[in-house]
């Protein structure tokens, strides 16, 4: 439940409240608003200014605040990233929730954390005036320490594509894969449809291999949804579909 609400008007003056106990920002509040046993102070950060979308060379620039659907509609966003946040949710939460808040709150199923695995996204994180940080992905994921996010960063400068397998169009896939491809060969996988969090399959200089990255990284990614078996192959194909799509065109 949430017993006191804050409209902070200066990022300071945010960081300020959430250094009390029990104390968390709130995004579109879709989760944050919903019933819930513990007592949380609410830090709405609709005031700060974070909701804006910024070109800088090739990176792209997400403020925490701005939601998945202006995200969506906005000139500068890779056509295969729209792609994985209409299965992130249906429009009228997407109108709603915010990247940051889908970032911490999103588990193994999430098409748009999948998609920002892959393409390496920064973190600007942020828990003090005098803390401030910039986390890989890779790294935030699995620990999601506490700190308000002001931004997540991707670059517009790769190949990138998105493929996946759910039980109708619109359903969250049972299995996802998001590939990114720099101008050096780097190459990056990563799955989604299982677990806690996506998964990095491979991160290596070139695509060779990919393959058998994808079936070893979903080994033991046996749900009530799917066999880790079935996983495995639907993983290596939807790769080498993802694959096929940066060499045909330009996402
Ligand atoms: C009825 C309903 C139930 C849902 N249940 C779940 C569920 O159980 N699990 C799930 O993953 N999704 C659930 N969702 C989906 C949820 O709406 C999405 O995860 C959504 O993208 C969250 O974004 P938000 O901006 O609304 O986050 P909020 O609800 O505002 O916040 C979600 C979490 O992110 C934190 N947060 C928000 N902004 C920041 C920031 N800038 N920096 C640091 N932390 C921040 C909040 O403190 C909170 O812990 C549900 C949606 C609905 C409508």
């Amino acid at each position: 439940m949430i017993t006191a609400y804050h409209r902070p008007k200066t990022l300071d003056e945010a960081l300020e409240l959430l250094t009390q106990p029990n104390t968390l920002p709130l995004g579109g509040g879709t989760l944050l608003s919903q019933p819930q046993t513990d007592s949380v102070q609410a830090v709405d950060l609709q005031l700060l200014g974070l909701d804006s979308l910024k070109t800088k060379g090739n990176d792209y620039e997400i403020g925490a605040t701005c939601t998945l659907q202006s995200l969506l509609e906005s000139k500068d966003c890779p056509e295969a990233l729209r792609i994985a946040i209409r299965l992130e949710a249906p429009i009228n939460i997407r109108n709603s929730a915010t990247a940051a808040g889908t970032l911490i709150a999103g588990d193994g199923r999430s098409t748009f954390l999948t998609a920002l695995l892959a393409l390496d996204a920064k973190i600007d994180i942020r828990k003090s005036k005098a803390d401030s940080r910039i986390s890989n992905i890779g790294e935030f994921l699995p620990l999601r320490p506490n700190g308000l996010i002001t931004s997540i960063t991707i670059p517009l400068n790769t190949k990138f594509a998105f493929e996946f397998v759910s039980k109708t169009p619109a359903d969250t896939p049972i299995v996802c894969a998001a590939l990114s491809q720099w101008n050096s060969g780097r190459t990056r996988l990563a799955l989604g449809g299982y677990g806690k969090t996506p998964l990095l399959a491979m991160d290596g200089t070139e695509a060779e291999g990919i393959d058998t990255a994808a079936r070893n990284a979903y080994h033991e990614a046996t749900d009530e949804w799917a066999s880790a078996e079935y996983r495995m192959d639907v993983a290596a194909t939807l790769a080498a579909r993802c694959l096929e799509r940066l060499n045909v065109k330009t996402f």
